[in-house]
Formats: structure tokens, C-alpha cells, sequence
């Protein structure tokens, strides 16, 4: 399948960026070019221009002043996967770079565009026989195929890393006429048709993830058809902060990725850890209220009951995980 014409423009700084996207608002950005191209084949989407990022300089990994891990969104996921600094300070994060598709993808994909990627639909992802038919909300129209009668749309978000640096309470630095720094978890509407919470001259230029502390367990599970290759059928991200006695939980951070138009986090579950000492029976307890707050949205042929109880068994094992790794002092 061909591309569609296009113009394309190399930028050479955020700088440069930031003014080109400010001159053409029909443009686009291209860092890796793996989520980004398909959708063009498939003519979901016609930009005007397209940006590419890859020609800009990418800075290593840093620790900045204040003791964030800095990292750029240009790295690559292969990079992020084998880098040293962040396997010791975010190893979550590592192993669902690791994750992401195949060699391939992650060689060419970055953080940045993992991060910025759309929603996504088996009506939609596809080349394309709803393109003779009405298109639907996604495509700006007024149907769904996917929920039948349905008054929006329900495609997902699937991106592996968000969930890990949701969970690490990682924040990010956008770039644009209004520079501003939010929490990833900001970054996500929650709205399929415009997922994120970023205007058409912005361009993510930092992923900060804060210092761990010491007492601090931290697991990531996706799970995916055929065990890999895939997107995600659903992730967990947990992480576990004790008091310094190891064993009363001060903080829980839950993400469930896949699940819905954004990553979410399960608020009760991480209430009913938090004060509490660490057990097998609390991990249970916790997974269950996960299970039950979380609605599940049905994608890519998983039923809802299904993903309520993949809810309910992957968080029981991130958590047993994330407690195990405290015990080993990883962060
Ligand atoms: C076969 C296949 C399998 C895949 N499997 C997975 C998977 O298992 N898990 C997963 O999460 N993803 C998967 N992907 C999706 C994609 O490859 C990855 O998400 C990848 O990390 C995207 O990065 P990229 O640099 O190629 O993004 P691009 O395609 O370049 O961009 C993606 C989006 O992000 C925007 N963008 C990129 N960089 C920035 C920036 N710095 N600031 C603002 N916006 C930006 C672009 O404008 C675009 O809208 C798969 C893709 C394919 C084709
Ligand atoms: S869920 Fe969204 S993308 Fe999928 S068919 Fe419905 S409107 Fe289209």
C-alpha cells in the first residue's frame, strides 16, 4: 500500500519544530515513523507536511539538579531498553520498551512517539474496506461499528510505556508557544478521537522520571497475543512504596493499560493498599477491587468479563511481583 503525497520537512532542533508547526497547522511530527506511516497508507489521516524529528541530535540519558532521570523522547525503545542508568533507576520502563512490537519497531520507534501514538480500533486499524462506507466518529463521522448504536467512539489506547512511567509518577515537558510541564498522566484525555491533551503546535521535548526511593517495588506485566509481537491485551504497572520499617505500605500507584481511551489508574485498590501491611491476602483484596473499578473496554475480540478477570489476575501478580522486587531493593 502507498503513502499519500505529502510535503516533508526535516527539522533540525525543538526550536525549528515548534515554528514549523506554528506555520503549517495542517502539519504533522514523524519521530520513528512506525504508528505514524500506517495510518497514512491506510489514509486515516492527510497531513499537509510532515515533520520529521529524525535528524535532531538525541541527548543521552541525564540526571538533572533536582535528581529526575531526564530523558529524551527521541530515544530510541531499543535504547531505552539497554540503557544502564534507566534498566537501575526505571526498570519497568526498560522492560516494556522491551515489550513494544518487534527488533524492528523498537529499533526504529521512540519513547516520544510510543507516548503520542493514537487510539485504536479493529474497525479503524485496518487498509480498508470502511473506507467505501460512512466513516465513523474516528474518521469524523456520526456511526460506530465497533458499539452498535454507540454515541462515541471507543477506540483504545494501547501504548506499553505510559502505564510504567504513570505508575513511577514520571512527568513530561511539552514544548510550544505555552511551554508547560504535567504529569504523564495528564497527558491522556481519555477521549478516543483526540487522546491526548496536547495542541497542534506542541512537541514533547522531556520525560522526567523522579528519583526512587529506596524503599520502593515496582513490576510491569503486558500481556498479548502469542506472548509478544503484539500490541497489549491489557498491562499493569505497580509499584509499592513501604515505610521504613519494609513492610507498611506508604504509596501504591496501579496503571492498567489497554483497557480504555487512556492508561488508568485503579484509585481503590491503592487506597486500600496504602497504611496497610503487605500481604498476599491484601495483593488479592486489592486485585479484586481493580477488577471491579476498572470498566474494561471490550477491544480486538477480548470480552469485557474476560478483561475484568485478566484485570483482576495481572494486577494480583504485578503486586506479589512489585513486593518481591522490594524485598531484592530494586526500585
Ligand atoms: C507491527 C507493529 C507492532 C507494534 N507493536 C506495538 C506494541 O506492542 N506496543 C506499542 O506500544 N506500540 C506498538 N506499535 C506502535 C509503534 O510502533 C510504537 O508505539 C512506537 O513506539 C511509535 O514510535 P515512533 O517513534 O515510531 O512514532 P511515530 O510513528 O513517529 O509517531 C507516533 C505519533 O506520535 C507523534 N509524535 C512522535 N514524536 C513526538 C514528539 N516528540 N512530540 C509530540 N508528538 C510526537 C507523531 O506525530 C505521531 O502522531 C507497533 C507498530 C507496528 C507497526
Ligand atoms: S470504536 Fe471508534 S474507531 Fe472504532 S468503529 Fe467505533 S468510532 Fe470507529
Amino acid at each position: 500500500m502507498h503513502l499519500p503525497r505529502f510535503k516533508y520537512q526535516s527539522a533540525a532542533s525543538l526550536e525549528e519544530t515548534v515554528a514549523l508547526l506554528k506555520e503549517y497547522p495542517d502539519a504533522t511530527l514523524m519521530a520513528g515513523g512506525t504508528e505514524l506511516l500506517p495510518r497514512l497508507k491506510y489514509r486515516l489521516y492527510s497531513p499537509g507536511l510532515v515533520i520529521s524529528l529524525k535528524a535532531m541530535p538525541v541527548s543521552p540519558p541525564s540526571v538533572t539538579p533536582g535528581e529526575d532521570l531526564a530523558l529524551d523522547p527521541l530515544m530510541s525503545l531499543t535504547a531505552i531498553s539497554r540503557s544502564g542508568i534507566i534498566r537501575e533507576r526505571a526498570p519497568i520502563l526498560s522492560e516494556a520498551a522491551l515489550g513494544v512490537g518487534s527488533r524492528e519497531i523498537r529499533n526504529m520507534g521512540t519513547l516520544g512517539g510510543n507516548l503520542c501514538q493514537e487510539t485504536r480500533c479493529l474497525y479503524y486499524n485496518q487498509g480498508h474496506r470502511f473506507q467505501f462506507v460512512e466513516p465513523c466518529y474516528k474518521r469524523g463521522g456520526d456511526i460506530c461499528y465497533f458499539i452498535t448504536g454507540g454515541k462515541k467512539c471507543w477506540a483504545v489506547f494501547m501504548a506499553d510505556t505510559a502505564p510504567p512511567l504513570i505508575s513511577l509518577g514520571a512527568r513530561i515537558r511539552i514544548m510550544g508557544e505555552t511551554p508547560r510541564e504535567i504529569p504523564v498522566e495528564e497527558l491522556y484525555t481519555n477521549k478516543a478521537e483526540k487522546p491526548l491533551a496536547m495542541g497542534p503546535g506542541e512537541v514533547l521535548s522531556r520525560i522526567l522520571v523522579p528519583k526512587a526511593p529506596h524503599n520502593r517495588g515496582a513490576a510491569f506485566f503486558k500481556l498479548s497475543p502469542r506472548g509478544g509481537l503484539e500490541f497489549a491485551t491489557l498491562s499493569v504497572a505497580a509499584v509499592l512504596e513501604t515505610e521504613d520499617n519494609g513492610s507498611t505500605c506508604s504509596r501504591a500507584r496501579l496503571t492498567v493499560g489497554a483497557v480504555s481511551s487512556a492508561p488508568v489508574r485503579a484509585r481503590a485498590a491503592e487506597s486500600i493498599l496504602t497504611g496497610e501491611d503487605l500481604s498476599e491476602e491484601l495483593f488479592a483484596h486489592a486485585a479484586d477491587l481493580a477488577a471491579s473499578e476498572i470498566q474494561a473496554v471490550p477491544h480486538h475480540g477480548y470480552s469485557r468479563p474476560y478483561l475484568k478477570e485478566c484485570v483482576r489476575v495481572w494486577t494480583d501478580r504485578a503486586l506479589r511481583s512489585a513486593a518481591g522486587s522490594l524485598k531484592k531493593g530494586n526500585p
